[in-house]
């Protein structure tokens, strides 16, 4: 008898942690399921979805670079966020077979950012690609007194911002914009930092000793977990969020979804111990 299955799909796809996250969790609860990395390519995404959409067993899929964008006019429904942010990292197999297209990245942030009441937060966003877009769509609604984004394309914010519903500045990514002037928030949402990627410029670090003494700084980068902007502003005293808080969190709300039983968050040192071994 064959039994439920979720996968990752992506190009490529044997890097992805999601196979360990969701395997340890279900291992954990005694749920007698499958979850699988599976190897999608650019222009393979309305057969891939042809064919699971047959298929019982599938309960949804979560995916990554390059297919979020893609797969979203696929999907027969989107959650209204997801069809503004206009990604998709996880879609769902309704029981009647259609498929429904949603973001967990949203979530992910919002559990990265949870100590940081954000009605009258003045936050401070640095990147305008797909995981900014995320940060946008979440902050829509959430009154925030100011959102400045720096972006090395301040045009391209503007336009990720407006479909995201979000007010916000855009700035150039350069020194003195005055961005960090007071902030409470500050997301770091491009590669800068990441292994492999460019440092992040040295005017980030300097300019975290503007931010408000309480200020909450958050990086998505998570290879390394312990970045040279986390590590800045550990050294000033501030609060700080790393990456994997986001990637669980995300990976918790699909979990739920796809098996119907949220994670055992209890759980969760071990399985960051697992994820950085
Ligand atoms: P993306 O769509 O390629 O966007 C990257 C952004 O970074 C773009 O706005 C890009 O600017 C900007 N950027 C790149 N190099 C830059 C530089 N030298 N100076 C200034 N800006 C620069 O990538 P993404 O999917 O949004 O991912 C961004 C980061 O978030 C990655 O590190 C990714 O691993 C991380 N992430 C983490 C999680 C998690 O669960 N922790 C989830 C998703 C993403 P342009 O717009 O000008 O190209």
């Amino acid at each position: 008898m064959s039994k439920p299955y979720a996968e990752v799909i992506g190009d490529p796809i044997t890097h992805s942690k999601s196979p360990t996250i969701h395997g340890f969790w279900l291992k954990k609860l005694g749920i007698d399921a499958g979850y699988r990395a599976y190897h999608v390519r650019p222009g393979e995404i309305p057969d891939y979805c042809d064919m699971r959409r047959r298929d019982p067993d599938w309960r949804g899929c979560n995916v990554t670079i390059p297919h979020k964008e893609a797969i979203a006019p696929v999907c027969d429904t989107l959650e209204p966020a997801t069809a503004r942010l206009g990604a998709v990292n996880t879609v769902i197999r309704q029981v009647d077979g259609t498929l429904l297209g949603t973001n967990t990245d949203i979530d992910g942030i919002e559990a990265a950012i949870a100590g940081v009441e954000l009605q009258g937060a003045r936050v401070v966003v640095l990147g305008a690609g797909g995981a900014a877009r995320a940060v946008f769509a979440l902050l829509a609604n959430k009154w925030c007194a100011s959102v400045k984004v720096l972006a090395r394309t301040p045009e391209k914010a503007e336009r990720a911002a407006r479909e995201c519903k979000l007010k916000m500045k855009a700035l150039p990514f350069t020194a003195r914009s005055g961005a960090f002037k007071g902030a409470d928030l500050v997301i770091n949402a491009t590669q800068l930092g990441m292994t492999g990627q460019q440092p992040m410029p040295a005017f980030v670090l300097e300019e975290l000793k503007q931010l408000s003494p309480g200020a909450l700084v958050f990086d998505m980068v998570y290879a390394p977990l312990e970045t040279e902007l986390l590590k800045a502003a550990r050294d000033q005293g501030l609060r700080t969020s790393d990456g994997l808080v986001m990637l669980i969190g995300q990976a918790a709300t699909a979990f739920e979804r796809f098996f119907g039983q949220p994670p055992p968050r209890d759980c969760d040192d071990e399985l960051r111990a697992m994820l950085t071994a």
